[in-house]
């Protein structure tokens, strides 16, 4: 078959072990998986409720144009309507943008390492691209636009960056997104804004005015804690959102997850007590690495990238054999480093322990 020449050198998503492979492989009875940065705290129990109670029609097609959820975030945030497009979780609309803007003729410019889904379909695009190295774990926003040539279309920020959970001072990246030429897409992908407690942080979606040629990426999959319902959006200029939506599938959002979306939207509660609970946990981690002398990113997410005094794959492997699934900074790009979701309180003081016994394993 004439398949892309790009596909040659790519491979198909690897998913992670599971909870319930863990558990058989090493005969362990309680497994925490704090690998995918989920809410260990689940969803709002209002959510829970609606979905034990609802009766919905599953035989009717989606509302393709997601009416309800789309009126209460034009509202939630501001903004038109007509600036809100929506994605099965927020991979799809990165593979939107690029199925709109990136071909083999176009240029496009990320940092790294960051989340892997720019690379990955800008490669299936056949597009040329651009990985800017972190400088401490954050964006070098001064090599990315030294980077812009003539066919750049797209530059990805990843704000928090994943996987390090570092932040853009939003003056830095005001003064960026100023210097950008103004017919290059610049996307602001913030799959953990609800966890940021910077006080200087301002919300990106406020400079759309400003900046029509930036696009603001939220998702549900984090702090709402609904991954598995595939729910994220975008919001721009109602220009830059009506071309996404000429390559948006008709219905690439179920009805269920649409409803569900609603109900978490309205329980500010709960994202405020679970961005509470957060950043005291990741305090325990800070304090975890400085008291043992190791290194760890200046994380304001749900999650830690924190140096391990071995190899990384074997650091999971350790771990793991203790019955927590993280993240091998091999795998993300920083050897010797892993990634670990912020737990419970419960679950973090568990992986101290775990990684007290791997610190004295290796004399440190
Ligand atoms: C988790 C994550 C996403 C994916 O979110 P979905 O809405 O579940 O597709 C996007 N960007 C970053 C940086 C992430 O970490």
């Amino acid at each position: 078959m004439k398949w892309k020449e790009a596909l040659n050198e790519m491979n198909p998503y690897k998913p992670g072990r599971s909870i319930e492979e863990v558990k058989d492989l090493y005969s362990l009875k309680e497994v925490v998986k704090l690998a995918s940065n989920e809410n260990p705290y689940g969803c709002a129990s209002s959510v829970m409720e609606f979905l034990t109670s609802s009766s919905m029609p599953f035989q009717i097609y989606p509302d393709g144009h997601a009416t309800n959820l789309r009126s209460e975030l034009s509202e939630k945030h501001g903004v038109d309507e007509g600036s809100i497009l929506f994605g099965n979780g927020s991979d799809e609309i990165i593979s939107i943008i690029s199925r709109a803007l990136l071909d083999n003729q176009t240029h496009t410019i990320m940092p790294a390492p960051t989340f892997p889904q720019y690379a990955h379909n800008a490669k299936i695009e056949g597009a040329d691209f651009t990985e800017i190295p972190l400088s401490d774990g954050g964006h070098d926003l001064d090599a990315f636009l030294s980077a812009i040539n003539e066919r750049t279309s797209v530059i990805w920020i990843c704000n928090p960056n994943n996987p390090t959970g570092n932040l853009i001072p939003s003056d830095e990246l005001k003064r960026f997104l100023s210097k950008v030429p103004e017919n290059i897409l610049v996307v602001l992908d913030e799959a953990y804004f609800e966890y940021v407690t910077d006080p200087n942080n301002i919300d990106s979606i406020r400079l759309v005015d400003d900046y029509p040629n930036i696009l603001v990426l939220r998702t549900f999959s984090k702090a709402y804690g609904l991954a598995s319902f595939r729910l994220g959006y975008a919001v721009g200029s109602p220009t830059v959102v009506t071309e996404l939506n000429k390559v948006r599938n008709p219905f690439n959002n179920n009805s269920l997850a649409l409803a569900m979306a609603s109900v978490a939207l309205k329980d500010d509660e709960f994202i405020e007590e679970c961005r509470r609970k957060n950043e005291i946990q990741r305090g325990r981690y800070k304090d975890f690495a400085s008291e043992n002398k190791i290194h760890i990113f200046d994380s304001q997410t749900n999650f830690v990238l924190m140096e391990v005094p071995c190899d990384a794959d074997e650091a999971t492997e350790f771990l793991l054999q203790k019955g927590y699934i993280v993240r091998s900074g091999n795998a993300l790009g920083t050897p010797n480093y892993v990634r670990i979701t912020i737990g419970t309180e419960e679950q973090n003081t568990g992986v101290f322990h775990a990684l007290d016994l791997l610190l004295k394993e290796k004399g440190r």
